[in-house]
């Protein structure tokens, strides 16, 4: 583990003239929690001042925090399926932001991925999306990411949240952690796959087609 260096890495550091690429590099590196993470700081994300939609996950995992690519495990093969998107296209930083709840690997217990660091979204997530005012949809990804961005606007259950789709549009798309370890949920809700997932592809393929670089909404 590492100190903690929160003094020298805060938002309040950025002046008004901040480029985007100062922002990113301030980000990756923050050591503000690092004291409480299992390994050195290491913030994965993919940003631009381009992007159209943005995913908000819930953090990195182990094999994530080791390759450094969001979104490189089976939880991120069926997000890709149910988004209906290649590798490529899912990668495509120009469009797609991945910006998750917690930036850095938080650890596990018990073999189960600790929650995001709490210090994390609050100090991150308003000024990358500042940065970010091409965006037209964020994908809420589990109970973290719908927590902090929707606040008390959250269902009772994650289910609730993710059959209340429609009160969330247009701007957010509240959907349940596509990790293997959750098939029992889709098997229990089944109109999830039956009515939400066409929904979400039409609605990511509606913002990305307006951009200026793929065929996203093809895909789906
Ligand atoms: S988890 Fe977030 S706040 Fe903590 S060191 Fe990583 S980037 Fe900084």
């Amino acid at each position: 583990m590492r100190s903690s260096n929160s003094s020298s890495i805060t938002p309040a550091d950025s002046g008004a003239t901040e480029t985007f690429a100062e922002l990113l590099a301030r980000v990756q590196a923050c050591t503000v929690c690092a004291a409480q993470l299992p390994h050195p700081p290491r913030p994965i994300l993919r940003a631009s001042p381009t992007a159209r939609l943005l995913i908000v996950g819930q953090a990195p995992g182990r094999r994530v925090h080791e390759t450094g690519i969001p979104w490189n495990d089976p939880s991120g093969d069926l997000l890709r399926q149910w988004l209906g998107m290649t590798r490529e296209q899912f990668y495509d930083v120009a469009r797609i932001a991945i910006v998750p709840t917690g930036l850095c690997y938080p650890g596990t217990v018990k073999g189960s991925d600790l929650p995001p660091r709490p210090e994390c979204a609050p100090l991150w997530h308003p000024p990358l999306r500042a940065a970010m005012p091409g965006i037209r949809l964020t994908l809420l990804i589990g109970a973290y990411a719908q927590a902090y961005h929707l606040g008390k606007r959250r269902g009772r259950t994650l289910a609730d949240t993710v059959h209340a789709w429609r009160d969330f549009a247009p701007d957010s798309f509240p959907l349940p952690h596509p990790s293997p370890r959750n098939r029992q949920w889709f098997k229990r809700h089944p109109w999830f796959e039956q009515e939400v997932l066409p929904a979400l592809r039409e609605r990511v393929g509606a913002v990305l087609a307006t951009g200026d670089n793929g065929n996203v909404n093809n895909q789906a």
